[in-house]
């Protein structure tokens, strides 16, 4: 089959790789239809290179077609229509009872000390081969794949896979209060889709972004937009649009791709120099990210509010603001989205009951390719050239 590997610092390439099968009783194989590319690829595109090897399948945000499915599974069956959620989870052990399916104790990767592992993403995450490629191995399959309806275009559903329930999550752990206000920095895909959902609950959205087109596109959904290189004090306009407090609420949707992050540029480039296992280190120490964006959401919350962190933080030793967050009483929430636990939340704004498309799924993704451009899609991505917000393969 075809498959998008990796092979260095911005090479990644479509390659003709062994067709995946059936190893365990709990596996299923999926042939992929539509799949994103993901900010975080961006990451191992760019940064994560120590943690991955030549010739690894990259990619988390896959739906198809049911092939084949091992003897342990009964909830799907080949010909299925399903998204593949981005957690690896076995929906049955101490973590996945509570939820937590980001950390499922099954599939959590010990040796590195993270939580459950994920598709397409470097040794850190348990390096399964990823969904960028024309067919894909589900593990734990009898749990992870979402049967969703026939009918409505696979854009309207991939995004279960990733991004809507990260969003979701993202406005769930704001923790804005009936009627309040949250500010969004960041409108690549994350921002944009927790913008429309907290808008969509009744909240009142000041989205941060410097990208035209993005800022744009939060304006077609009704988003209030603040155009960071207008304001030199965005927390202050926010201050001043919020009598003066500061929204209830703040999502950091901004992760490692930040701009204007001298810090995580130099732990960057630097890391690109060293060899492996010393760039490892520094990748997992040093603060391999922009803390300006945090910063500002610490300034553009008001006392006693909640911050919620989607952005992928990198490193462990950013210098945090404790004063600052002590002082306001701020709440902090963050992590990886625990997928399958918002489905059922979701899954009716997609399927056409209620009021139609709500989110505005169909409108997000500013670019499909076939499989073959996908070294194209990851460039124009990376560089935000031509409009690119998001860009999803169709193999
Ligand atoms: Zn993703
Ligand atoms: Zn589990």
């Amino acid at each position: 089959m075809k498959a998008l590997t990796w092979h260095g610092k911005r090479d990644v390439r479509v390659d003709t790789v062994p067709d995946p099968s059936i190893q365990e009783a709990t596996d299923a194989i999926v042939r992929i239809t539509t799949t994103a590319i993901c900010g975080s690829d961006l990451h191992l595109y760019e940064v994560l290179g120590p943690f991955i090897k030549e010739g690894d399948i990259l990619g988390h945000e896959p739906m198809g077609i049911v092939e084949e499915v091992g003897p342990g599974i009964s909830h799907i069956k080949a010909g299925d229509r399903v998204v593949i959620p981005f957690n690896i989870s076995c929906g049955s052990c101490w973590m996945c009872d509570r939820h937590l399916f980001a950390h499922c104790e099954t599939t959590q990767v010990r040796e590195q000390g993270m939580g459950a592992a994920f598709f397409g993403y470097t040794e850190l995450y348990g390096e399964v081969p990823g969904g960028q490629a024309e067919f894909l191995r589900v593990p734990q399959a009898h749990f992870g794949p979402i049967k969703v309806p026939e009918g409505p275009p696979d854009e309207h559903f991939v995004y279960l896979s990733d991004v809507l329930p990260t969003s979701w999550q993202a406005v769930e752990y704001a923790g804005i209060p009936e009627g309040g206000s949250v500010a969004v920095y960041g409108l690549g895909p994350i921002g944009q889709m927790s913008s429309r959902i907290a808008r969509h609950r009744g909240a009142r959205v000041l989205a941060v972004d410097l990208v035209g087109e993005r800022l744009d596109m939060a304006r077609r959904h009704g988003i209030e937009v603040l155009d960071a290189l207008e304001h030199d004090d965005v927390p202050g306009v926010i201050r001043e649009l919020t009598e003066g407090r500061g929204t209830d609420s703040v999502i950091d949707a901004v992760g490692m791709e930040a701009h204007g992050s001298p810090v995580g540029k130099a732990a960057h480039t630097l890391a690109g120099l060293l060899p492996d296992a010393a760039a490892q280190k520094l990748m997992k120490t040093a603060g391999a990210d922009r803390l300006a964006v945090l910063n500002l959401c610490f300034d553009s919350v008001r006392r006693g509010g909640t911050i919620s962190i989607s952005g992928v933080y990198g490193g462990t030793a950013d210098p945090i603001n404790m004063l600052k967050l002590f002082d306001k009483g701020v709440q902090i929430k963050m992590g990886q989205a625990h997928v399958k636990r918002w489905i059922d939340d979701i899954m009716p704004l997609l399927s056409g009951d209620g009021d139609g498309d709500p989110l505005g799924v169909g409108d997000l993704a500013t670019h499909k390719m076939p499989l073959e451009q996908a070294p194209h899609g990851y460039e124009i991505f990376q560089k935000k050239q031509d409009g690119a917000i998001k860009v999803l393969l169709q193999p």
